[in-house]
């Protein structure tokens, strides 16, 4: 889905900027980067990171690029922050999710005489492609509305000015974009926006507000205002909660650990089954393992390590084959754990269920496990995401699989597999369970998910399990 950071201050903030964007990695593989604004006018830099990570790739860039404000961004689909000029005079430009009438929206710029950058592969920068949207404003903020009004998928943008930076969250807050303010005196203030808001924890920043649903704020080195308020409705991705988002982290007011430990306490309220363990998929699996672990009795244990030494940040393989084997070395079996042991083993999602079985469940029979009870923190994947870019199609999710299988091919009308209550969906979930090898399967329902994350089910995007 990728992740913005934007910071104002009254010194220097490329370090701060470095720090604040690199704790965005989790959120994209693809492209990094920086631009500051200083005395000197604008600045940015771009890297791909599909082979080295963000911190590695931007260490010596940060030191040269001095400026009081400046953006971040980590994106798998267009290389920014850009620069523009325009009848507003410069500005830079971070842009992340998805525009999925992209290709509409471009034609009608090109007919009325616009041009874009040629990207590789012939394609159209999302952040350049909001960026000629908003200069058709009569000023930044009614530009950034009329881009709100014409885009169909969703979008929060960055906007660095000379004055300071407009932040826009998406029309219906799909994804989060939160304000923070420097702790400290009147000397040393400094606003940042962030869409992850565990960002601010080790930068000297607390939270100030959660931007609503289409809100567009203006920070500068003095204030932060309001200059489009929020709309009413929102739909917020309710997969942040339970893998996307980092654990530390929380939005709109909900912090992210605590509602996996309410998904797996939920699991283990409607599960009889008898293991002598409970473990979690590390790293995004522990939060839900830990809340299973308390509401069932049952001891958490870890089966699994992560070896990181060795395997450094700026460490990134250039090939999917290489990154799965080293997935696989980078996970290490503790057989003295696992050996003869019945477990329950959460996971965040289901999504392919190939990672899951190779890395992880191979692993515990391999160890010796006696049993394997796995138990996925939401309901499952029907639907691939089409509001942020996903790697993943319909006929790759491992439920979608399932029900092929089952069918003889994709069904117009997958209802059935959708109740939880039903004989398909029995059928489909224990299709996934041969699958991944393991000796039972549960999902967490819909409903309950719901009540772990703590949102209306109105204010939640479900459109992954839903289709709607
Ligand atoms: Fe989030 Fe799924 Fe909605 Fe995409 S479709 S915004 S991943 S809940």
């Amino acid at each position: 889905m990728g992740g913005l950071f934007g910071i104002v201050s009254k010194e220097n903030c490329s370090r701060s900027l470095f720090y604040g964007t690199d704790y965005h990695s989790h959120l994209g593989t693809e492209n990094g980067g920086l631009a500051v604004f200083g005395e000197n006018g604008f600045f940015n830099s771009i890297h791909s990171i599909s082979q080295a990570q963000f911190k590695s790739r931007f260490v010596d860039d940060y030191k040269k690029m001095v400026g009081h404000m400046g953006l971040g961004a980590i994106d798998d689909d267009s290389p920014q922050p850009l620069i523009i000029r325009s009848k507003f005079g410069a500005f830079a430009i971070a842009a992340t999710g998805l525009i999925t009438n992209k290709e509409k929206l471009t034609n009608i710029l090109l007919a009325n005489g616009d041009s874009f950058n040629e990207m590789e592969a012939g394609g159209i920068n999302q952040a350049e492609l909001a960026g000629k949207l908003i200069c058709h404003g009569y000023d930044i903020v009614d530009g950034i509305t009329k881009m709100q009004d014409v885009i169909e998928g969703s979008l929060c943008v960055l906007i660095m000015t000379e004055r300071g930076i407009y932040a826009a969250r998406d029309r219906l807050g799909r994804f989060p974009l939160t304000l923070g303010e420097k702790i400290g005196g009147e000397e040393d203030k400094s606003f940042a926006v962030a869409t992850e808001a565990s960002t601010f924890n080790n930068l000297g920043y607390q939270t100030v507000k959660y931007l609503g649903p289409g809100e567009v704020v203006l920070i500068t080195p003095d204030k932060c205002e309001t200059v489009k308020p929020a709309g009413d409705e929102k739909k917020v991705c309710s997969f942040l909660w339970i893998y996307t988002g980092y654990p530390s982290s929380s939005y709109e007011g909900i912090g992210v650990e605590g509602a996996r430990e309410r998904c797996g306490r939920l699991l283990a309220r409607n599960d009889d089954v008898q293991a002598d363990l409970v473990a979690g998929v590390p790293d995004s699996g522990v939060g839900h393992a830990i809340g299973y672990a308390i509401e069932s009795g049952l001891p958490y244990r870890r089966p699994l390590v992560k070896y990181t030494p060795g395997y450094g940040r700026s460490y990134t393989p250039p090939s999917q084959e290489i990154r799965d084997l080293v997935a696989t070395m980078k996970l290490s079996a503790v057989r003295e754990i696992i050996e003869g042991r019945r477990m329950v083993v959460c996971e965040d999602s289901i999504v392919r269920g190939t990672q899951l079985k190779n890395f992880t469940i191979n692993k515990l029979w391999s160890g010796g496990a006696r049993e394997i009870h796995v138990r996925a923190a939401c309901p499952p994947l029907i639907f691939p995401c089409i509001y942020a870019t996903s790697t993943r199609s319909a006929s790759e999710l491992a439920a979608r699989r399932a029900i092929a299988e089952l069918e003889g091919g994709q069904p117009d009308d997958l209802r059935a597999y959708l109740d939880n209550q039903s004989e398909k969906y029995r059928q489909m979930v224990d299709v996934v369970r041969k699958d991944i090898n393991v000796t039972s399967l549960k999902y967490l329902n819909i409903e309950d998910m719901i009540k772990a994350i703590g949102l209306p089910e109105n204010d939640l995007c479900l459109y992954c399990w839903q289709g709607r």
